[in-house]
């Protein structure tokens, strides 16, 4: 076999690939982890990390998957940052391809994660990087004493706008419904925040400013009565969730749910094509968490290395 063949190629480098990588590498397994543009995932955009066993006072989220990927470059020699550009599931050893090179695989693990979801708007999109974000801890910074805007309920929302307090001298959250979607430690953090507060049943129509000017508002809906309204703020962040990363394998004989995670096996990682196995929050629509990610990294690993045991 060619110095590009592998035992096990892992695309995607949050918790649940690094996780993946550990296991494969101590099992012996050759092993080539395929980064992706963003190594270390979500978790590097993210601040405070409590929950995650083993740090009692919390950890920075960019610090623990530094800590991550130290840990498994311990064990993997071959680690790419490198963006996986197709795959080929039709004919055993597996296809990968990264640009130009074109790399073998008996297993196949994907660990490529989720990305923050987008309204849709054409003024999102213009706007984007010039007063809109979706990553309150990379651009939180450029909002020192100003007025900004978070869409959203859930605990992405409310950890940005809490966040974003550091810097704003006011947060308002838009929400389309009258309650909030987060955790209750997490609802109570926002409402203690003296710096936040919400626009409730509204949604948000386009925004408003240019990339020259910068936001300089929204237009809001009223859920409830439709009624149309212009917001002023000087900023938009998104926090209203994320979508799995799995275009490339569109029609790729890979089972997608309606909202295209892919779909496993109850109880392991098991896809619907032998020997590729998928982890972490690209299969995960429900609990979506660092230490859940890591968990089923182990999970395709050890699946991946039974796979190979039982197909020798
Ligand atoms: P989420 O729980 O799915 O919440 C998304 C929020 O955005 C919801 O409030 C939703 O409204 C709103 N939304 C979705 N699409 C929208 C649209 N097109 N327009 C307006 N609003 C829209 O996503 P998440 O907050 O990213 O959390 C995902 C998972 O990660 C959860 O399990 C969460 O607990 C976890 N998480 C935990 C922490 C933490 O513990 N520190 C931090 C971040 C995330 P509706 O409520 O009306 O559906």
């Amino acid at each position: 076999m060619s110095d590009k063949h592998y035992d096990v190629i892992i695309m995607g480098a949050g918790p649940a690939g690094y996780t993946a990588a550990i296991y494969a590498c101590r099992a012996d397994l050759k092993t080539l982890v395929l980064e992706g543009m963003q190594p270390g995932g979500q978790l590097t955009i993210t601040t405070d990390v409590e929950n995650f066993p083993g740090f009692p006072e919390g950890v920075m989220g960019p610090e623990l998957m530094d800590k991550m990927k130290k840990q498994s470059e311990r064990f993997v020699a071959d680690m790419k940052f490198a963006i996986v550009t197709d795959v080929d599931f039709s004919e055993h050893p597996y296809k990968i391809t990264v640009d130009k090179d074109i790399y073998t695989a008996d297993t196949f693990i994907i660990a490529s994660g989720a990305s923050a979801r987008l309204l849709g708007l054409k003024s999102e999109k213009e706007m984007m990087g010039h007063g809109v974000s979706a990553c309150a801890t990379c651009d939180g910074f450029f909002f020192r004493n100003k007025e900004i805007v978070v869409i959203g309920g859930g605990d992405s929302a409310i950890e940005e706008a809490d966040y974003l307090t550091k810097f704003a001298s006011k947060v308002t959250m838009v929400h389309r419904r009258n309650e909030l979607r987060a955790s209750k430690i997490m609802q109570e953090r926002a409402f203690k925040n003296k710096k936040i507060e919400f626009q409730w049943n509204k949604t948000v129509e386009d925004i408003l400013g240019t990339p020259e000017s910068g936001v300089q508002g929204v237009l809001l809906k009223d859920t409830k009565t439709g009624e149309l309204s212009e917001f002023r703020t000087e900023g938009v962040f998104l926090g209203i969730g994320h979508e799995p990363n799995t275009k490339i394998f569109k029609e790729k004989g890979l089972k997608l749910d309606d909202h295209g995670y892919v779909i496993t096996e109850s109880g392991n990682s098991k896809t619907n094509i032998s020997g590729v196995f998928a982890c972490g929050d690209v299969q995960d629509d429900i609990y979506q968490q660092a230490i859940t990610a890591a968990g089923s990294g182990c999970m395709a690993a050890l699946d991946a290395e039974k796979f190979l045991i039982e197909n020798k």
